[in-house]
């Protein structure tokens, strides 16, 4: 991997930023769904349903949804559901939204798995079906095996709040965590641990701008420069690069950062 060959893809890439309206609509996220409820819980919830020796746990009313009945006479238990409020203000345009805020927290009980029953086959069977998401794991694991070995990873893992997050990269736990099927999104967070292997990150509480346009455009630069353009989805990417370009000119903030994508990518691929 040679510089010319990064600043030549990055270059093509910001050129068809140019004209924003040529782009292909961003893609819908495919959320990753390991056929667990209680996955989108918080830690602390999972563990109590962890104490209650439950594999998965919710309640009567989203067993039932989930084509489960839960059994006459079954305990449930209780997790903590926050609870919002919602009011209605003005944002800055002006205009009229709707916010909301959590003022503390309930009691909500749930009932495990073991105590009920299956009542719709084929809707439970549609929710617990995981393998859809197991696949993806390890077509991602395969696809990016030389970059995860250079990186000293073995795998990505699943994530437990499904719905709350794209992905993300813990640097203290030194793993990725994936919530949708996207490799490019993958490719994203592989970028901020190639960043943070290289010393290369800013370090700052929060999202930090010149990392996520790195990691973004680096995501999209690596699948061109892996041979697969069709895996990028230009319409998240421009939209993700104008966010945190923040008012900028796009093609000047990423070309000043070229240098941060080009050590990336001759980490990232040989
Ligand atoms: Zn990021």
């Amino acid at each position: 991997m040679t510089s010319d060959q990064v600043k030549e893809v990055t270059t093509k890439l910001l050129e068809q930023f140019r004209n924003p309206e040529d782009l292909p609509e961003k893609l819908a996220f495919l959320y990753i769904n390991m056929g667990r409820w209680s996955a989108r819980w918080s830690a602390g919830n999972q563990l109590i349903a962890m104490i209650y020796e439950a594999s998965d746990a919710a309640t009567y009313k989203t067993w039932g949804n989930l084509g489960r009945q839960v059994n006459k006479g079954a305990e449930s238990f209780s997790i903590l559901k926050p609870l919002k409020r919602s009011y209605t203000t003005t944002d800055d345009d002006g205009k009229e939204v709707r916010r909301s805020y959590i003022y503390g927290f309930g009691g909500h009980n749930v009932f495990r798995l073991e105590d009920t029953k299956i009542t719709d086959q084929e809707v439970w069977d549609k929710f617990a079906d995981n393998k859809k998401a197991k696949e993806f794991m390890s077509e991602a694991e395969e696809f990016f095996a030389p970059v995860l070995t250079k990186l000293e990873l073995k795998s990505f893992e699943a994530s437990n709040t499904q719905g709350s997050g794209a992905a993300a990269w813990y640097s203290h736990k030194g793993s990725i965590t994936m919530g949708v099927e996207s490799l490019q999104v993958t490719a994203h967070e592989l970028v901020h641990a190639i960043e943070h292997k290289l010393g290369n990150l800013t370090i700052a509480p929060g999202q930090q701008p010149d990392n996520e346009l790195v990691a973004e455009l680096g995501s999209a630069v690596m699948l061109n420069l892996m041979g697969h353009e069709d895996k990028v989805d230009l319409g998240f990417t421009y939209e993700y690069l104008t966010n945190y370009a923040n008012g900028k000119d796009l093609t000047k903030t990423c070309l000043s950062l070229l240098y941060r994508v080009d050590a990336a990518m001759k980490f990232a691929l040989v």
